[in-house]
């Protein structure tokens, strides 16, 4: 059997009458760009979300940098993440201006550890970056908390955490914006890139319009900011506004494969993904642990099952970063988990079969090895 990681096709396949038909209606309408699509898609994922603004940009990436310059985050400051994450987290901050300060991980959840924010502050600390990693909420509500209390805005990195929440609360609400991905790969994936800036706050809203299309004022060709061209094109917008009505029922999916993984996996070698009380997961990985992880990994492969190493190497041993100053063994979870954690596949068109294969040949390997 072959279990491949993702299949973007499936999704193509799944609802390819719908997706032709939006997509030759926007050609034929020639409203490329900020038109109908994308307000509907903020309006309606901004709902999803509960909060009261979404503002379309085209990348995840952009939405970090976009939403923490709106956010009034810039040179001179200090924004506490961690390096257990895809580089855009970090790479967002400094093109800001800002300076990432990196701290380490929980490792039962691989996110920002709230434990090790007050060793961390300075008097330059404006921010926190919490990034969601792997679809569940960082312990947010100690985040929050600490940002609180010590006068810091609250960024989220809600990359891929689309419909995650924390009691009924989603990635959006518990700081002053918080940025999403439309990545292909991610759980509401465009035909291309994609992102946007969730905010509750008028003023990070208005700025973060203004920003995306080179910090044009509300008069057309009057300027308030050095901008960006960053608009979200309206044929992603609208592909986004046709998978967005399955993306509950996708994630729902997921959460049966984790299920899956979860009750088979439980008693061999590997330890499986622990859920904050309180957090709803929606899978964008499911991330073992392993202390043969390699081993584990050329085993799967061998058998036809694909799987990836989010991430081989943490963000600080990179050239770019280095300057950073983070030495080997500061951030020893960081790099424990960069050694062995192992993603399965998991996604909406993964077969109940399929999802036993994988369970049964990771038995395999913990018997035979
Ligand atoms: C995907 C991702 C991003 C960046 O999104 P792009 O749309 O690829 O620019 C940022 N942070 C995390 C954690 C991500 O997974």
């Amino acid at each position: 059997m072959r279990v491949p990681f993702i299949d973007i096709q499936a999704q193509y396949r799944e609802l390819a009458p719908a997706l032709d038909a939006t997509v030759h209606e926007v050609l034929s309408t020639g409203a490329y760009v900020l038109g109908q699509h994308n307000k509907g898609l903020e309006t309606e994922i901004a709902a999803a979300h509960g909060v009261k603004h979404g503002i379309a940009v085209n990348s995840g990436t952009d939405a970090i940098r976009i939403g923490l310059e709106a956010a009034g985050i810039g040179p001179g400051h200090e924004v506490i993440t961690t390096a257990f994450t895809f580089v855009a987290s970090i790479e967002a901050i400094i093109q800001t201006g800002a300076t990432p300060v990196l701290v380490d991980i929980d490792p039962a959840t691989f996110n920002l550890n709230p434990n090790q924010l007050k060793a961390a502050l300075t008097p330059r600390t404006k921010a926190i970056l919490p990034i969601h990693l792997y679809g569940q909420l960082a312990a947010i509500e100690e985040i929050s908390q600490f940002g609180c209390e010590h006068g810091l805005t609250v960024f989220e990195d809600a990359a891929q955490a689309i419909g995650s929440h924390h009691r009924g609360k989603y990635a959006g609400k518990f700081g002053i914006a918080a940025a999403l991905s439309f990545y292909v790969t991610k759980n509401l994936g465009a035909a291309g890139d994609g992102g946007m800036i969730l905010t509750d706050f008028d003023d990070v809203n208005e700025r973060c319009r203004s920003l995306r299309v080179h910090g044009m004022g509300r008069e057309r060709y009057y300027y308030d900011a050095v901008g960006y061209t960053s608009r979200l094109d309206e044929i992603q917008a609208a592909v986004l506004r046709v998978k967005l009505t399955r993306l509950d029922a996708w994630n729902a999916r997921r959460a049966e494969v984790a299920a899956i993984y979860d009750r088979e996996l439980a008693g061999t070698e590997v330890i499986t993904p622990e859920v904050l009380d309180g957090n709803n997961h929606t899978y964008h990985q499911y991330t073992v642990r392993s202390p043969r992880r390699d081993a584990l990994q050329s085993f799967l492969k061998a058998r036809g099952i694909d799987s990836m190493i989010y991430y081989p190497v943490p963000l600080h041993f990179h050239a770019p970063y280095r300057h950073l100053g983070v030495a080997e063994g500061d951030l020893p979870e960081t790099e424990r988990a960069a050694l062995e954690v192992l993603s399965l596949p998991i996604h909406q068109h993964l077969t109940d079969e399929q999802a036993n294969f994988v369970v049964q040949q990771v038995r395999e390997f913990t018997a035979a090895n």
